[in-house]
């Protein structure tokens, strides 16, 4: 992507892409689009449309997974044929010796498909738990016993953002690692079907053959991108059964049972052969050592606590975990505050499950800020107005329109004040939050507070 300079914030982004399509791919294809980006929408200007169409087919997923990743949002890509193509900066040929210089140092017997591994993703950063145990523990014995009967294929199913595409990517570094030369190929089910079906047109159909039955290990990503289409689902089984059959490791994945398939009855009892496991959903501790594990390794400032209520709030997919940390902190970031739990319940509220809050009463927020600020239950109602009520008041105020689903008139009434005083203290307490990280910790406290009594 051309002008990545104007846009910093995307550049691990591109960075990831890189490693993801490998490098040859991204130049081919990616290097030399322009890019705009709004926030939401990705606009790639490209010199014609074919060059669209196989972005699209090839990377839109993985572009779409990698701004998640980094960016946190789900991001619309959209194409656009530019008026003039975009101009590559003309090389000498001295340039374009000493840039392929590399290229000619690289012993012969590497993984000719490194490149497609993604490095970030190992067994080390993968937190494992009761919900990926068996996932986990296969996919490392994969590794020690490349093609053992036992173990092939090893398929893995999950719902999606659950630790799959990682755990492939992990057995393919690790036994990398091991043997730099053992050829290891990551594809995913839509890259197979389009470089297929690339290979007929060009009629090149014997290299690719070749490429991906000459594997000591295929790693192929959500598989149930090949189904419906017959030709594909006829070729992947030659594949797997090429692989299979000198004894070569498989690995797939896919976001459906195997029965859900609806693969013709060989294939699926040859897909049934080996181990077939499902990862769940992480549990709450899990979820949090996910958490705590990415702030570290991306060295972000933010509470435990903040880290606990996202956890609670983001219960089905790990992707949406880790894409909440990365928006709250873009977002602190950017504007120079604190991650507190009110930020993080504002910024996330689309991610967060809702309702929870809902059993949360105003009795239980007056007793705990009252013993927090030591005022009593009847101060929060009466008309004092010295600052050692009022304050506390405008706080247990501002709890109540975060964490109930009362409207502005109806705690208004609960504090015996009209709805524009809720308003009020709603606005300066907000205010004092983002400021003051002191307070913010005090806040994200009482509120932990409130929400265990609660639940008592
Ligand atoms: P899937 O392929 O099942 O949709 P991914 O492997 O892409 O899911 O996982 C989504 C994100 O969550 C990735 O960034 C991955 O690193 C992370 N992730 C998933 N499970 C774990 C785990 N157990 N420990 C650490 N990170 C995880
Ligand atoms: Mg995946």
């Amino acid at each position: 992507m051309e002008n990545k300079e104007k846009y910093p914030q995307l550049v691990p982004v591109f960075q990831d892409l890189e490693q993801i399509i490998g490098k040859d791919d991204y130049d081919m294809w990616l290097r030399p689009a322009t890019v705009e980006f709004d926030g939401t929408n990705l606009t790639i200007l490209l010199p014609n449309e074919f060059w669209g169409k196989t972005i699209r087919d090839r990377y839109e997923h993985t572009i779409k997974e990698a701004f998640l990743k980094h960016i946190g949002v789900a991001i619309s890509v959209i194409y656009q044929v530019a008026a003039q193509p975009p101009v590559s900066p003309v090389k000498s040929v001295r340039d374009i010796i000493i840039e392929s210089q590399p290229v000619r140092v690289q012993p012969a017997a590497v993984n000719p498909f490194a490149g497609r591994l993604n490095s970030s993703y190992t067994f080390e950063n993968f937190i494992e738990s009761p919900s990926n145990r068996f996932a986990y523990k296969a996919a490392q014995a994969v590794t020690k016993k490349l093609g053992s009967r036992e173990n092939n294929p090893l398929v893995i199913f999950s719902s999606p953002g659950l630790g799959k595409t990682h755990l492939l990517h992990a057995i393919g570094n690790q036994i990398s690692k091991d043997n730099p030369s053992a050829k290891v190929l990551y594809m995913s089910g839509e890259e197979f079907v389009s470089e297929y079906i690339e290979s007929l047109q060009n009629k090149v159909q014997d290299s690719f053959r070749k490429k991906c039955r000459t594997l000591d290990c295929f790693l192929m990503d959500d598989i149930q991108f090949v189904s419906g289409k017959d030709a594909c689902i006829e070729e992947f089984f030659n594949t797997f059964n090429a692989l299979f059959e000198s004894g070569k490791q498989i690995v797939l994945s896919s976001d459906r049972t195997p029965q859900q398939l609806e693969w013709n009855e060989r294939l699926s009892s040859r897909l049934l052969s080996g181990i077939t496991t499902e990862i769940k959903r992480p549990n709450l501790e899990t979820r949090i050592a996910i958490l705590r594990q990415k702030r570290d390794s991306i060295n972000f400032d933010i509470g435990d606590d903040v880290l606990a209520f996202i956890a609670e709030g983001i219960q089905t997919s790990v992707r949406e975990l880790e894409g909440s940390l990365f928006r709250l902190m873009s977002y602190c970031g950017l504007n120079g505050v604190t991650p507190s739990i009110p930020i993080a319940k504002e910024l996330l509220s689309d991610m967060l499950v809702v309702g929870k809050d809902k059993s949360i009463n105003v009795n239980a927020i007056k007793k705990i800020v009252g013993k927090h600020f030591n005022i009593r239950m009847e101060d929060f109602n009466s008309k004092r107005k010295t600052q050692s009520v009022a304050w506390p008041r405008q706080i247990a105020m501002f709890l109540t329109t975060d964490l109930t689903d009362l409207s502005l008139s109806e705690i208004g009434r609960e504090f015996n004040r009209d709805h524009s005083t809720i308003v009020h203290a709603r606005d300066i307490v907000k205010e004092k939050i983002d400021t003051d990280p002191f307070f913010a910790a005090t806040i994200n406290q009482i509120i932990l507070d409130i929400k265990t009594v609660d639940s008592k």
